[in-house]
């Protein structure tokens, strides 16, 4: 018999660093699959369509999400999100550990769909390093931003619903702290 790989959401404020974080234990797990989303926010400078997010118009998404092609999808700051199914459970049908980075109501829908899902919540230090982070990556603009910072006092309230906290204070120590969650949970 072979093992299915677990499932491990990754959520946290815009800015708090997860994709940072993300990117550093994925160096140190290549084994590990990062779910590529599907979304209907514009591309970003430096981003990839197929690697970073699949972009889609809005009826491309609406059309995905009618076929039951996601397995969560939600609004989030304006835009659509969505997780796709399908290399998601291949990738777990093969023993693979699969991280899935999802705002707080995408981590409610799969804990609830998948109860084994282990739920994690990255924050920064404080809200003004949040604010410094956005305004720091330089892709927001002000309407966004304020958006985002708006949406982090709602996403930290419900921190307490996740499987563990860790706070992105350095990325190397908020990394290795994250490694330790998956390999302790395998
Ligand atoms: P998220 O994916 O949560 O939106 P990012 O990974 O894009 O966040 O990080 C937001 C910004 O903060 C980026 O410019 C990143 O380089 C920076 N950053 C991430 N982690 C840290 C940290 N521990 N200390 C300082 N800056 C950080
Ligand atoms: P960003 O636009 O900064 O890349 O992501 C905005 C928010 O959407 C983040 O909180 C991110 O975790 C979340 N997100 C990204 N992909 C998905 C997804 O497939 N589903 C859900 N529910 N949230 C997502």
């Amino acid at each position: 018999m072979s093992h299915s790989g677990r499932l491990y959401v990754i959520s946290g404020p815009s800015g708090a660093g997860k994709g940072t974080v993300i990117r550093q234990v994925l160096k140190k797990h290549p084994d590990i699959m990062l779910s590529v989303s599907a979304t209907t926010r514009p591309l970003r400078p430096g981003e990839r369509n197929g690697i970073d997010y699949q972009f889609v118009s809005v009826p491309e998404f609406i059309g995905m999400r009618d076929r039951g092609e996601f397995l969560e999808s939600a609004e989030v700051y304006g835009n659509y999100y969505g997780t796709p199914r399908g290399p998601v459970d291949s990738a777990l049908r093969a023993g693979r550990d699969v991280l899935l980075e999802l705002d707080i109501q995408g981590a409610a829908s799969v804990k609830r769909a998948k109860p084994d899902a282990v739920l994690v919540f990255i924050e920064p230090p404080s809200l003004d390093d949040l604010h410094d982070r956005i305004r720091g990556r330089g892709t927001e603009d002000p309407d966004a931003l304020f958006k985002r910072l708006e949406a982090a006092y709602e996403e930290v309230r419900s921190k307490g619903t996740y499987d563990h906290i860790v706070v992105n204070d350095e990325v190397e120590r908020a990394a290795d702290e994250l490694a330790r969650i998956i390999e302790s949970s395998r």
